[in-house]
């Protein structure tokens, strides 16, 4: 059976082209990029081409990217960097709705002595800059907040939240794992001093990513060893996930103005659809600032992970928005700093599209979801209290 793919935050396909792209540096070209020969040195040169086709995406310098195993490896390597080159402060400031690359990075710093500020969010997900603005402090080394969510959606006023926290002089890191190749991105025009990227977000392998370094930003290395990316991240080059990367960077730069156009119309064709079909539904986060292939939707009264068994048995991928492990249902960190009901946090489902998504995809959810939910509530407790209680 297809599968219908409508989990794209959390992993893309790997794209033909990425993949041809890889395949010779896993088999003939296996030379070391380090190495003095020519066979090394064209396998060298394949990383270089990769970092302009990076740079390209972002508007970025080539020599401003250095490459990385993963958003998570960026974004811990960000933060870290920005402490360590300011070792006399020792204030971070994020948000509660950071992927668990910058929030559990944060709470694991402030057990070592950090003082980190979780700054909350809206009902709709939205930050307040203002409120970034009084929390900078003499003491802050660095500011890390997301370009966009990867439940919500929402994306933040990045340009505006990189001016104050620039005014005051104070590193800023953005996590643009989820934004970058959905929405247009430019160094240039945005304050940022450190930007986190990763491949499998946007049809590269699992297993690589990128740091964008502002030219001129003091650094200081995570992981340290041998002389590779200018001494800035050591450790011989994944050549063929990087050359991957390099040419997903090229594809997304392409396929950009479809994100907004063909995309965001099966998005909303699906989400008005699912809006209209199963009643007490709610899209959670501000409906325009959203990444054109995000929505997240409450089913009210249901559980999520019983509308993802049910999709499942369609072939039908999404995700979540509580994660079951072992055996308890924690809820989403990113809905309960939203403010969203309890009964609406354990029916959220997120549905992430992607550039290969459909109509026929759209189509085939629109028809099972309201048997599906009609189904559940009928099943589900709380489903069957409101029910008595409108009666
Ligand atoms: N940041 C965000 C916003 C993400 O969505 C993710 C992955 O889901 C990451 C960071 C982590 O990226 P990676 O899986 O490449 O470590």
């Amino acid at each position: 059976m297809r599968v219908v793919y409508l989990d794209n935050n959390a992993t893309t396909r790997v794209a033909d082209e990425v993949r041809e792209e890889m395949l010779p540096y896993l088999s003939d070209l296996y030379g070391n990029p380090s190495s003095m020969h020519t066979f090394g040195g064209q396998v060298h040169r394949k990383i270089e081409t990769a970092r302009e086709q990076v740079a390209a995406l972002i508007n970025a310098e080539p020599e401003e990217i250095i490459f990385t195993s993963c958003g998570t490896e960026s974004d811990n390597t960000a933060i870290m960097s920005g402490l360590e080159s300011n070792p006399q402060k020792r204030h971070v400031i994020t948000t509660r709705v950071e992927h668990p690359a910058v929030l559990n990075f944060c709470k694991t710093i402030s057990r070592r002595g950090y003082r980190v500020t979780f700054l909350p969010v809206d009902k709709l997900g939205r930050m307040n800059p203002e409120e970034l603005q009084t929390a900078i402090t003499d003491d802050t080394a660095v500011v890390s907040i997301m370009y966009a969510n990867n439940e919500s959606g929402v994306i933040f006023p990045i340009s505006k939240i990189a001016e104050i926290v620039k005014s005051k002089g104070v590193l800023f890191h953005t996590d643009a794992v989820q934004a970058a190749g959905k929405i247009p991105v430019d160094v240039k025009r945005l304050p940022v001093d450190m930007m986190s990227i990763s491949g499998h977000k946007m049809h590269a392998a699992k297993g690589v990513g990128a740091l964008y370094l502002k030219r001129g930003t003091r650094f200081s290395p995570y992981i340290i060893g041998g002389h590779q990316e200018r001494g800035r991240r050591a450790g011989t080059e994944n050549v063929a996930s990087i050359a991957g990367l390099g040419k997903a960077c090229e594809l997304a730069k392409e396929h950009l103005p479809i994100e907004n156009t063909k995309v965001k119309e099966l998005r909303d064709r699906l989400e008005h659809g699912l809006l209209k079909t199963c009643p007490e539904a709610r899209t959670n986060g501000e409906i325009e600032n959203r990444l054109p292939n995000t929505v997240n939707i409450s089913f009210q009264y249901v559980e999520g992970e019983a509308i993802l068994l049910r999709l499942n048995e369609f072939n039908i991928c999404a995700s979540s928005g509580s994660a079951c492990t072992s055996g308890s249902l924690e809820p989403s960190h990113v809905l309960r700093a939203m403010g969203v009901p309890f009964t609406a946090i354990h029916g959220s489902v997120r549905f992430s599209l992607s550039r290969y998504t459909t109509d026929e995809d759209i189509d085939l959810v629109l028809k099972k979801m309201p048997g599906i939910i009609k189904e559940l509530r009928e099943l589900s407790p709380y489903g069957r209290e409101v029910k008595e209680l409108k009666q």
